[in-house]
């Protein structure tokens, strides 16, 4: 491996994607039971996170606008439509005066037991229609979080262009995280699902098999959707156990196999809360046993780093050692491999916890 020494980095070092309109997007609040509470998902998080990257040496590379046709893909042409125009929507009808909310959020939601059956997309009202596509109130839309969104989506391309090219991984720097969202709903603080777009661009660059591993705290609900019934995309994730309290509380039990021809291609490792490294690194284990038993030629790592012992969104315990060892073990499986950023909320650590498992995945 070579190095330039001006720069300080070196070729065994992961590149990086970035964009700067990931920083577009400024939630500004999440309406958490009713009550106005500041964002969580702020700008800041990928600032850190470069600065860490560069300081580590890792190569940015910046991300290169791609066409729809992926995204379309993997998402509901309905939600998409939505999401690009949600906030001028909102912004038209003048919300931000009466009754006075400056974002995008939901206050009605038509499920499917109200629907009992019957067409959806119907609804006109805009205050009505975000609960069709959003499925809690914590994650409002901005003027700047569309560009944002779609950008994170052309972050994680590039860093599949990357690995396509011959590198052996590729980070993006995606921002707002993506791993909530299904195939025609949003939530979870995320808007798109960067991970899939980047699962489905492996496979339709000639990878027959893809995997996709989430080590974020929390379930990735909207990747095992996306792909539950497929198999060609197996799905493991190690996370908080929703059956403990935690988002996102209805799904990510061990008991959901996938279905169809996607039945034994989705593995959930739930970990109950105050689980630290031993019990968390053993999951790790487990679900890259699992992808290397599927026989997958490409992997995504749904990269949170919100399982830390400082982070205050989760319950997990566990230390920069641990993510550097888990970054090990998903590196031996020596797959090419595209990381993308998912949560994780302690500003002063979580560029630490990202620079420490693209270490460990490096090798
Ligand atoms: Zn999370």
């Amino acid at each position: 491996m070579g190095s330039d020494a001006a720069t300080g980095t070196s070729d065994a070092m992961i590149p990086f994607v970035w964009s700067d309109s990931c920083l577009n997007h400024d939630p500004a609040a999440e309406i958490w039971l009713g009550v106005r509470t500041p964002g969580t998902e702020v700008p800041d998080r990928i600032r850190v996170v470069r600065d860490e990257l560069q300081a580590a040496g890792h190569k940015e590379i910046p991300a290169q606008s791609h066409s729809d046709d992926l995204l379309l893909r993997v998402h509901d042409p309905a939600l998409v439509n939505f999401l690009t125009g949600a906030f001028q929507e909102w912004a038209s009808g003048g919300y931000d005066v009466d009754p006075g909310q400056d974002r995008v959020v939901p206050y009605f939601f038509p499920s499917a037991e109200m629907m009992h059956g019957l067409p959806g997309g119907r609804m006109r009202a805009t205050h009505a229609r975000t609960g069709e596509f959003c499925y809690d109130t914590m994650t409002l839309i901005g003027p700047g979080t569309w560009l944002a969104a779609r950008s994170a989506i052309d972050v994680a391309l590039s860093a599949v262009d990357l690995v396509i090219a011959g590198a052996p991984a590729a980070f993006g720097a995606c921002r707002p995280p993506g791993h909530h969202v299904t195939r025609a709903s949003y939530g979870g603080s995320c808007y798109l699902n960067n991970a899939a777009v980047a699962a489905e661009a492996l496979r339709s660059n000639g990878h027959a098999k893809v995997a996709v591993i989430d080590i974020d705290a929390h379930h990735g609900n909207g990747t095992q959707a996306i792909f539950y019934e497929r198999s060609d995309v197996a799905f493991a994730s190690v996370h908080v156990d929703p059956g403990a309290g935690w988002f996102p509380h209805a799904v990510g039990f061990a008991d959901e196999l996938g279905r169809n021809a996607g039945y034994g291609m989705n593995l959930n490792l739930p970990q109950s809360p105050g689980a630290g490294d031993a019990s968390w690194l053993a999951a790790v284990e487990r679900a890259a046993g699992f992808v290397a038993n599927f026989g997958a030629t490409a992997l995504v790592l749904s990269l949170g780093v919100d399982a830390a012992i400082d982070d205050p969104e989760s319950p997990l315990q566990i230390t920069a050692d641990g993510y550097e060892r888990a970054g090990q073990i998903i590196g031996q499986l020596k797959l090419p491999t595209v990381s993308v950023l998912e949560g994780g909320y302690h500003l002063p650590s979580i560029g630490i916890l990202v620079s420490a498992t693209l270490r460990g995945l490096g090798g």
